[in-house]
């Protein structure tokens, strides 16, 4: 840095990768996957994979927008509260019926919302513009309506077409199937839908120390957390996780369940890529294909590995390999992973929300580099705040639990102070930040 001229207070070493080095690096090795059909209700949040046309008008034809008398807009020009126009009654329609004759001058239908405006019809006065309810309360006679109102042609009559003409594109390939999607694809007749298929991650934990939950508490153990909060992330994000357990630090094990692994379209492994670990680990990922170790630019989550398994056909399944402190194994994943399923689901953007807000509290960047720390962002008076979780060592899953954010301070910056704008990686919108 010095040597460029820069003026910053922290020199970062040149070998490491930036945040976004790494995830370009990361994204090279991933394609969109393949397409597949299946019924409309299980797609949502899937990408279509087909342009969506439609084969009819919708609505199919004109139809009423309100309860009340179908009618010709001519005979009515002079009607009012004062004058009434009385028309005669000659037929009644509902929704999913058709009519059985036509309206001519001096003539009304009774027509309920939905049902086909009958021919020669051209507009449609509700029930309230009439005399019904007097009417049929003195038991006179319902062959007759006096209409208390004048009304334009075309008055609650919802045209043929109005929403989805013939032919028309109605949904482009590669938009993200949500509930309008899905009830749109519904109303269009379709009942199952071209969309990229989802991938499979698979998700191993490797350390001596796990124990599965459900297993019994031992002494010198701890619980396997990064398989769920890794899981449970793939499944938010779109992918289907394959759980494959824990392998432990020997070369048998992590033989085993890496060949289970390479059904997926990516691994995703946590712990076994800092310094300390067992070499064993990484000789092992070696010996079935590439893998590189990075250093990445953040905190946490700094140590990353990243490779390429290659499967007995032949077959090349990138491995993203989290490091094993639980934060940093989400935090790395909510970087790197999450992107890479957004990548094979076909998704455009792989951002998360990130908002502006202010800092109630510093940030301190130690060693130059990206800090994502875990924030508790509220609306106060129409301005975001964010504070901090307290203590930000790596290790402490429950803070992580307490966060809606990630706030972020950039690599080139000791320390955010308190009262800076800072931007932060929203995990979550909970109501209360509306
Ligand atoms: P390692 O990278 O193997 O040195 O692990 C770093 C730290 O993360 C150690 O304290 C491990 O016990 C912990 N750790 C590793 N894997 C997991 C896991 N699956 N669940 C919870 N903690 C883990
Ligand atoms: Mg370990």
């Amino acid at each position: 840095m010095t040597q460029h001229g820069h003026s910053h207070r922290h020199h970062y070493d040149e070998s490491m990768l930036s945040v976004e080095e790494a995830l370009e690096r990361i994204l090279g090795y991933f394609d969109v996957l393949d397409v597949e059909e299946k019924p409309i209700l299980d797609a949502v949040g899937q990408v279509l994979a087909e342009d969506v046309t439609s084969r009819f008008n919708i609505p199919p034809m004109d139809n009423s927008a309100m309860d009340g008398y179908a009618v010709q807009a001519a005979d009515l020009q002079r009607a009012s509260a004062e004058s009434p126009v009385a028309l005669k009654v000659i037929g009644i329609v509902a929704a999913g019926s058709l009519p059985t004759e036509a309206v001519r001058p001096g003539t009304a239908f009774r027509i309920m919302t939905g049902a086909p405006v009958p021919d020669g019809a051209d507009s449609v006065v509700p029930f309230e513009e009439t005399d019904e309810v007097e009417r049929r309360n003195a038991g006179r006679s319902m062959d007759e309506i006096a209409i208390n109102v004048s009304v334009h042609q075309g008055s609650d009559v919802r045209p043929a077409g109005e929403d989805v003409r013939q032919g028309d594109l109605v949904l482009e390939k590669g938009v993200v199937l949500r509930p309008s999607e899905v009830g749109v694809l519904a109303s269009l007749g379709y009942h199952t839908v071209k969309v990229i298929r989802r991938p499979v991650v698979a998700i191993l934990s490797t350390g001596n120390e796990l124990l599965e939950p459900g297993d019994e508490f031992g002494a010198g153990k701890i619980y396997d957390s990064n398989s769920y909060s890794v899981a449970a992330s793939v499944q938010r994000y779109g992918g289907v996780p394959l759980m494959l357990g824990i392998a432990r630090d020997n070369l048998d094990s992590m033989n085993t369940k890496l060949q289970e692994g390479l059904e997926s379209d990516i691994l995703i492994t946590s712990a076994g890529v800092s310094k300390g670990d067992y070499d064993m680990v990484k000789d092992v990922l070696a010996q079935h294909g590439k893998i590189d170790f990075w250093s990445v630019r953040m905190r946490p989550a700094k140590p990353l590995a990243f490779g390429v398994l290659t499967a007995p056909d032949g077959r090349q399944v990138p491995h993203l390999g989290l490091p094993g402190n639980p934060v940093s194994a989400m935090v790395a994943f909510e970087q790197f992973g999450r992107a890479a399923i957004y990548k094979m689901l076909g998704k455009s953007g792989f951002q998360k929300p990130r908002i502006q807000a202010v800092l109630d509290e510093p940030i301190h960047n130690f060693d130059g580099r990206r800090v994502f720390a875990r924030a508790i962002v509220t609306k106060e008076n129409g301005t975001y705040h964010a504070r901090l979780t307290g203590n930000q060592s790596s290790n402490l899953l429950t803070s992580m639990a307490r966060a809606n954010g990630l706030a972020i301070c950039p690599e080139d910056m000791p320390v955010k102070e308190a009262g800076e704008v800072v931007e932060v990686q929203m995990l979550d919108w909970p109501e209360e930040v509306f």
